[in-house]
């Protein structure tokens, strides 16, 4: 199954942890391609900007098994939930956006993700890595998405690297 995979973060040496995370997620998930790296408007409280970047990626596991193997991964990060303000500062935040055609509801996993459609940082960076793939429940593809979210809010989200660089 391809997926689509949100990273983000504000804390440390946030493109470093991307690379470290991605390069450690083990054969049962398997990168196939990369964003190009963004920088990003913080939600919550006052912050400093994140980094951000969208994977696409091919699983042979179940998505709770590759939710608790992306949960891994912010640990290893230095992330503690634990005592975490909702949407404060964080090392890493992995978050699986959308899958082609698939909708799931459970109590530790939703996709699409809840809140995917409605942020620029996450919509971005996975429209450049998958276009045509359409949301399930708006019916629109990334692509349109991408641009609404851009033009209602030019400022949300920037390129910082250009593409293929990284
Ligand atoms: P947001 O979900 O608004 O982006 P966040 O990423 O900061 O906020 P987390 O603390 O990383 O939130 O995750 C909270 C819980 O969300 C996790 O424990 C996880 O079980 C649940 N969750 C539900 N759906 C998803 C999903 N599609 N991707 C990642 N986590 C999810
Ligand atoms: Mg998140
Ligand atoms: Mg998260």
């Amino acid at each position: 199954m391809k997926l689509l995979i949100g990273l983000g973060g504000n804390v440390g040496a946030v493109p470093a942890a991307f690379s470290d995370a991605l390069g450690a997620m083990g054969t049962a998930v398997v990168v196939e391609a990369v964003s190009p790296l963004y920088r990003s408007r913080p939600l919550g409280p006052p912050q400093p900007e994140y980094w951000n970047m969208a994977a696409l990626v091919a699983v042979e596991m179940p998505l709770l098994w590759v939710l608790e193997r992306c949960q891994q991964l912010e640990l290893r990060a230095g992330r503690h939930r634990q005592g975490e303000e909702r949407w404060g500062p964080r090392p890493l935040d992995l978050d699986l956006l959308l899958a082609p055609g698939l909708v799931h509801r459970g109590p530790r996993l939703t996709l699409p993700h809840p809140r995917f459609h409605r942020r620029a940082f996450a919509v971005v960076p996975a429209a450049d890595l998958a276009p045509e793939w359409v949301h399930p429940y708006l019916g629109r593809n990334l692509r349109e998405l991408a641009g609404e979210l851009r033009s209602a809010d030019p400022g949300a989200v920037r390129l910082a690297t250009p593409p293929g660089s990284w």
